[in-house]
């Protein structure tokens, strides 16, 4: 067990042998289950936060080598969380979106200043997220952190959930909560047990991420190019370079990912063309298997599925963390704003219903961009072609994606207006 310093400290036991009792168990804190603890830090709620994998070590798989793009919701979020100073110390603003089709005439730009907006948003290292979130949780004294510790058992019944969690020496502890949050990614061990099934739609594409460097610095251009066995996506780095994003069937990832630096860079050139330059270096590469899951349900009896553990999308438009975000920012002010039990199941419909809109929207936005590009049936190009072009010259559509990043509709949460959760 860590202590808000690391070190390790003996962990005080509840009364009588009896499993120590939380208000708010939140399941895995990678970037969405850390912020949700954030959010709720300062609350009267004892709130507990367990996480498998150390941030910060190599095999963490929230805050690992990727960088994520955060619209300006976000931004406003991190910022009455206290965390965007430390964020934007390496965030790089996208100030233009570039989207274009292999081999077709249509593509179109769109520019923040355009749309009255300083950035359509901020590329920013996963690491960095994870470092400022569980740097803020460690000084805060609101938050009981377990990590790194897996939850094992889970059980749930009408007045709470009861979870085993097991420490990285063996040790093992049984604690209960009123609410249990599932923010363990999607293959949630929580949502399982709340009996809650997933739909689960293979891409069949896989995600290759790293940073490239080419010849020419960056601009705050944010490329998207369409290609028919997948996106690439080149995004601006904060210190110059690259964030590539390129997605493809998962035989030729295989080869992609056997290939030598050298090679890669030549392969993804030709895929993605000469608009950023010539690639000239590439850090380590990464692989992502790509599909779409999603919750039957984002509530269930002292369950609430934020995050990945709710959906996982394709990371096509940059929209998975955004929205997971909005999640945590609204469940914590649903919790903070009820003055009685967390888990209580009139409070739970309210969050789901808050959250519909905005999650069906994100959902089917995002994978109906994957199919559309992805389509070969007649039409379809001369449909992305005609959207391209008209995107192009039309403002209302501009300015409806450029608003993407403040979500689809539903309540906006108060910490993404810049205000406390309470
Ligand atoms: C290639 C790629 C690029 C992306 N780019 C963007 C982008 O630009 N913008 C954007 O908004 N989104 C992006 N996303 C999506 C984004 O990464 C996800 O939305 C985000 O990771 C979801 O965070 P999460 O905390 O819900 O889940 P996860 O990141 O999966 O984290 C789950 C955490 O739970 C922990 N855990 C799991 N099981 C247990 C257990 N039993 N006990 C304790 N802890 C446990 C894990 O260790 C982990 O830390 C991208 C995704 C991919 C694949």
């Amino acid at each position: 067990m860590h202590g808000r310093d690391g070190a390790s400290v003996p962990e005080p036991e509840g009364r009588d042998g009896a499993p120590r009792q939380f208000d708010v168990a939140i399941v895995g804190g990678g970037l969405v289950g850390a912020s949700l603890a954030l959010a709720l830090e300062g609350s009267a709620l004892r709130v507990l936060l367990i996480e498998g994998v150390e941030p910060g070590s190599r095999e963490q798989p929230s805050f690992d080598e990727r960088t994520t793009a955060l619209g300006n919701a976000s931004r406003r979020i991190f910022e009455a969380l206290g965390v965007w100073e430390d964020l934007a110390r390496e965030a790089a603003p996208v100030r233009t979106i570039h989207v274009s089709e292999a081999g077709r005439f249509g593509s179109a730009r769109l520019r923040a200043t355009e749309q009255g907006v300083e950035a359509f948003g901020y590329v920013i290292p996963n690491r960095l997220i994870g470092a400022a979130l569980w740097g803020a949780l460690r000084r805060a004294s609101g938050v009981t952190l377990r990590m790194p510790a897996r939850v094992g058992a889970v059980q749930i019944a009408a007045d709470g959930a009861a979870l085993t969690v097991l420490n990285a020496h063996g040790g093992e502890e049984t604690v209960s909560a009123r609410l249990l949050v599932a923010a363990d990614g999607a293959n949630s061990i929580v949502r399982a047990a709340a009996g809650i099934e997933a739909q689960v739609e293979d891409y069949a594409q896989v995600a290759i991420t790293a940073a490239v460097m080419t010849d020419r610095p960056q601009d705050g251009t944010a490329y998207e190019r369409f290609t028919p066995s997948g996106p690439v996506a080149v995004l601006p780095l904060h210190g110059g370079g690259y964030g590539a994003v390129w997605a493809c069937e998962p035989a030729r990832a295989a080869e992609l990912l056997d290939l030598s630096d050298a090679a890669y860079l030549s392969a993804l050139q030709e895929r993605f063309g000469w608009r950023a330059g010539h690639f000239l270096r590439i850090g380590r590469r990464a692989s992502y298997p790509l599909r779409l899951s999603r919750a039957i349900e984002t509530v269930g009896l002292r369950t609430v599925l934020v995050g990945n553990a709710a959906q996982g999308l394709h990371p096509i438009a940059g929209q998975g963390f955004n929205l997971g975000l909005r999640d945590a920012a609204l469940l914590a002010e649903r919790i903070a704003a009820h003055s009685g039990d967390p888990g209580a199941p009139e409070l739970l419909d309210a969050y789901r219903k808050a959250r519909a809109a905005d999650r069906g929207g994100v959902v089917r936005f995002t994978d109906s961009l994957v199919k559309l590009f992805a389509s070969q049936l007649p039409g379809a190009s001369l449909l992305r072609n005609l959207g391209l072009l008209v995107f192009d010259l039309s403002p209302p559509a501009k300015r409806a994606l450029a608003r993407v990043s403040l979500g689809f509709g539903g309540p906006t949460p108060r910490l993404a207006r810049g205000l406390p959760v309470a």
